[in-house]
């Protein structure tokens, strides 16, 4: 099912299936997942990168079917679940071996910085703090090889070149200008896309 919303999973090695953001609805998010074959029960961590509703509007429905998985939300969403752990993150902090998070950037977003044999992958939810501030935020973890998410508004697209790997999704405005400049390392984004690195 396609909406406007954004959720991706993250598989690394040697840890439980991570998921980082949770589109619009629940029944547009588990029945992607049924399609896709991802077991809502298998998810060990749940991310969300902001506030807004295209990306947390999921979450009560997989908390309903998973009643294990850590959760990380940024500080500026306020929520408490009953009965679960919700670690509030204001600094880049290690989720898992190869997964950190960037901390909150500009009170208002925080994105994945993926450790990859290629280098840093970069996931972003709306790139609200600039796509240059979360490329500059993930660094700290290794040369950026890729980045992948909505960029919301952001045209400084120099920030771009040099990376091997864009796939701008979501709420990206200026996807056709950015598949221009970078028709070799665009990707193109939409529900059920797999990339493997
Ligand atoms: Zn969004
Ligand atoms: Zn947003």
């Amino acid at each position: 099912m396609e909406g406007w919303g954004f959720s991706a999973l993250v598989q690394a090695e040697n840890t439980s299936p991570i998921l980082f953001d949770t589109g619009a609805d629940s029944p547009t998010l588990l029945h992607n997942m049924r399609g896709l074959g991802i077991l809502p029960n298998g998810i060990g961590t749940i991310v969300i990168s902001h506030a807004h509703g295209d990306h947390t509007g999921g979450l009560s429905g997989i908390l309903e079917v998973n009643k294990d998985a850590k959760i990380y939300v940024p500080a500026s969403l306020w929520v408490t679940i009953p009965g679960r752990k919700v670690i509030t993150v204001t600094s880049s902090l290690q989720i898992s071996e190869q997964v950190f998070s960037t901390g909150e950037l500009e009170g208002i977003e925080q994105s994945l910085a993926l450790k990859t044999d290629k280098g840093i992958l970069v996931l972003v939810g709306c790139s609200h703090p600039g796509v240059g501030n979360i490329i500059d935020a993930a660094s700290r973890f290794g040369k950026v090889y890729g980045i992948v998410g909505g960029f919301h508004g952001s045209h400084d697209f120099d920030r771009l070149s040099g990376l091997s790997l864009i796939c701008p999704c979501h709420c990206t405005q200026y996807k056709s200008e950015i598949r221009q400049l970078f028709p070799q390392q665009c990707v193109k984004c939409g529900a059920g896309l797999v990339l493997e690195l």
